[in-house]
């Protein structure tokens, strides 16, 4: 592994979600988005919910979600241990939309927003969020490559 990469592990209770030499990753943690490059000094941060950017070796994206978790970077890789994390490629737009749609009529239908339900529900509506704008970023990445490719020919 070159000095310009650093290894990357993203696992979640379940699985291993991604292992691989990346260039760069932006995740979103509870102080907000950082980006890190390899060589970036050791930390350990909480994640929230959102969109993982990652830039690979060979410069080619990858997108994924996350419903939050922690980071740790250390001198020779990046460890992400997510609750849940998805690559864009295999996310299910249509069940993401339809718990989101379920959550948000939870959350009408709480009356107390002290109601231990109402943080749940708020989580579960961040999560899917995250999975509908790690799709809808991955669709618009693939449509600006695809017309590049197309101009090139
Ligand atoms: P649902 O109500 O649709 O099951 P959920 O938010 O309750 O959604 P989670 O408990 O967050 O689901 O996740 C359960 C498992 O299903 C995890 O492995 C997660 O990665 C996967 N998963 C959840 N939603 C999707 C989706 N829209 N597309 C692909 N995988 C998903």
């Amino acid at each position: 592994m070159s000095e310009k990469t650093i290894k990357l592990e993203i696992a979640t209770p379940e699985r291993v979600v991604l292992t691989e030499a990346i260039a760069q990753i932006t995740v979103p943690t509870r102080d907000g988005e950082i980006t890190i490059l390899p060589g970036h000094i050791p930390l350990v941060a909480s994640l929230r919910a959102g969109v993982i950017h990652i830039k690979k070796e060979n410069d080619e994206p990858e997108i994924i979600s996350t419903s939050g978790g922690f980071i740790e970077v250390l001198m020779d890789k990046i460890v992400i241990l997510a609750d849940t994390a998805e690559m864009a490629a295999e996310i299910d737009l249509a069940r993401a939309e339809e718990a989101h749609r379920r959550a948000e009529e939870m959350k009408t239908n709480l009356r107390h927003q002290d109601d231990v339900d109402f943080a749940e529900v708020n989580a579960a509506i961040e999560r899917e969020l995250a999975r509908t704008h790690a799709v809808k970023r991955w669709r618009n990445i693939k449509s600006i490559s695809g017309n590049r490719e197309d101009k090139s020919e």
